[in-house]
């Protein structure tokens, strides 16, 4: 299955308008994916509309978040059903600042229904680190059935190595994410305590539609199984 996991629709401020549920499913179909997972900055709101657009475009989704740590690191919940997404909901509520969102400054935050129609704002900035930590963060995607994928782990802003400078030992991930699978040698090199059968995700972090991925990498159903092993 040809697959892009890292995908921002318009809620997240820092994408582009034109990525609505619709449009996103429908490039990923052009493009020749599969399965894609749409994943805003701390919010699940706008995954009901995805899911219903999907269903209507014919691709594969999995509902998905990028959650930002108290650590300032991002890290993927990546959910087979919809409403254990959602169920995450009233814990990032109760775990994110209020912070009034400025749109001229960090962009608009449009939630759409399955026809691509505004529906209204999101109105706390989203862009906000969680009052939660890593592990915290992971176990409680776990505890909602999602896998836990710590996001472009070599990415000096909001990546585990590029910022925090390793993959904690005691941090129950499910795969790790990068965005150049060439670099994968060195890290395993440079961090002998990831382990040998980790699952490693490339992925786009898409913010405009011409950034999702072309059907340049596969995942197989057995590895995507994977990803949910852990999971209760
Ligand atoms: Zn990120
Ligand atoms: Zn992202």
């Amino acid at each position: 299955m040809h697959y892009d996991f890292h995908i921002h629709s318009c809620l997240s401020p820092c994408a582009e308008n034109e990525m609505t549920p619709n449009n996103i499913c429908n490039m990923a179909k052009i493009k020749g994916l599969d399965v894609i997972a749409v994943t805003d900055h701390n919010s699940t709101r706008q995954l009901a509309a995805c899911a219903q657009a999907a269903e209507q475009t014919g691709i594969a989704l999995l509902s998905g978040m990028e959650l930002q740590s108290q650590e300032e690191m991002h890290i993927l919940g990546l959910f087979r059903r919809l409403e254990d997404a959602l169920s995450m909901q009233p814990w990032i509520d109760a775990h994110m600042p209020v912070i009034p969102n400025r749109p001229e400054f960090f962009g608009e935050q449009l939630l759409l229904n399955a026809s691509d129609e505004a529906t209204g704002q999101e109105d706390r900035l989203l862009l906000v680190s969680l009052q939660a930590g890593l592990e915290e963060i992971a176990a409680c995607i776990h505890a909602h059935h999602g896998a836990a994928v710590p996001a472009h782990i070599a990415e000096r802003s909001y990546g585990l190595l590029g910022a925090l400078g390793t993959v904690p030992v005691d941090l129950l991930y499910d795969a790790l994410e990068i965005q150049d699978p060439a670099m994968i040698p060195a890290i395993r090199q440079q961090n002998p305590q990831i382990p040998e059968d980790t699952l490693w995700l490339c992925d786009s972090d898409a913010h405009r539609l011409v950034d999702i991925h072309e059907a340049d990498y596969e995942i197989s159903e057995a590895a995507c199984r994977r990803l949910w092993e852990r999971v209760p």
